[in-house]
């Protein structure tokens, strides 16, 4: 299907990414329909993107007047037959197999033939995916960032299924939306993850070893490097629990010893310690 045809979107969950992507995708004049399992998932979903249009509002992103457009281009279900009109699907449901696997396959029974379906997934193989579908051709991975409507990159990522067609209109796709795709073959951790792990890794080892205080190892990638956030401080924004899977993702995937996650971060995954969203990571935010 060709870029300038896609009108219609379906965004399948509704958690962190899903109500991101499908923010993005109403923004730029895309009519969605977000799924989810439970209504609750999709009212919160739909509380987060209007705070989140307010924000892009008062910063100027965005005109006040098209507030409510964006809103009535958002639909939402529990389900899954309401996406059959869907000209493109994204799926960001949780990062396990065997519900990808139903998600899937239950999207792929009912959109039609011509569709694009994109995974959102941040470390499964794009190319098993596809093959668990009737379109492995037009089965593509669509890797948002996180925040959704501030980061540029998607990375587009190439099964070894994947056609030429498929892929340039998920390019495009990405661009009309006003990021920045990039294209990437389907390998563990794609890019993105197989060069920021092994760095938030070696700064956990470096606290460890006693190289340096948290405070000290973010302040050097900070200053030095110019990075926005130091690699503890954006370890805890990620969840310290999804770092650890992604990096036995790339350990068993890459079989190289140098992915092994660092005794000291899978510690304070035992310990409960997850980063912001417990309250406590490598930084305290309970107060
Ligand atoms: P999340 O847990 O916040 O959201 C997942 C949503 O999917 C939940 O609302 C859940 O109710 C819903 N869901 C569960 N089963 C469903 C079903 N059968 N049909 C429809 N919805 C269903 O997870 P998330 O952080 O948004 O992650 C989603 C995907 O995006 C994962 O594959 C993850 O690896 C990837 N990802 C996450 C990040 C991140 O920073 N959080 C970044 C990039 C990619």
């Amino acid at each position: 299907m060709s870029v300038e045809a896609i009108k219609t979107v379906a965004v399948l969950g509704a958690g962190t990414m899903g109500n991101g992507i499908a923010h993005v995708f109403a923004r730029a004049g895309y009519n969605v329909i977000l799924r989810d399992v439970e209504q609750i998932f999709l009212d919160r979903a739909l509380e987060t993107i209007s705070k989140n249009i307010d924000r892009e509002i008062k910063k100027g992103k965005l005109a006040e007047v098209d507030r409510a457009g964006v809103l009535a281009r958002l639909r939402q279900s529990t389900d899954m037959k309401a996406i059959a009109a869907a000209d493109f699907a994204v799926e960001a449901v949780p990062e396990k197999l065997e519900i990808k696997r139903t998600v899937l396959q239950e999207a792929d029974a009912i959109l039609r033939p011509e569709v694009i379906l994109a995974s959102n997934t941040s470390s499964i193989s794009i190319t098993a995916l596809a093959a668990m579908t009737k379109r492995p051709a037009r089965f593509v991975g669509m890797h948002f960032m996180n925040p959704v409507p501030v980061m540029a990159l998607v990375e587009v990522i190439r099964a070894l299924q994947t056609s030429d067609a498929a892929f340039e209109t998920t390019m495009r796709l990405a661009e009309n939306l006003g990021k920045k795709p990039v294209a990437v073959n389907d390998a563990p951790g794609f890019v993105s993850n197989r060069v920021l792990m092994p760095l938030i890794n070696e700064a956990v080892y470096a606290v460890m070893e006693g190289v340096a205080t948290v405070e000290a190892v973010d302040a050097v990638m900070k200053l030095g490097m110019n990075h926005p956030m130091g690699p503890l401080e954006l370890a805890d924004f990620i969840g310290l629990d999804v770092c650890v899977d992604i990096l036995q993702v790339l350990h068993e995937g890459l079989g190289d010893p140098k992915y092994r996650a660092c005794p000291l971060l899978k510690k304070y995954v035992a310990a409960g310690w997850l980063g912001r969203k417990s309250g406590r990571g490598f930084y305290n935010y309970a107060s």
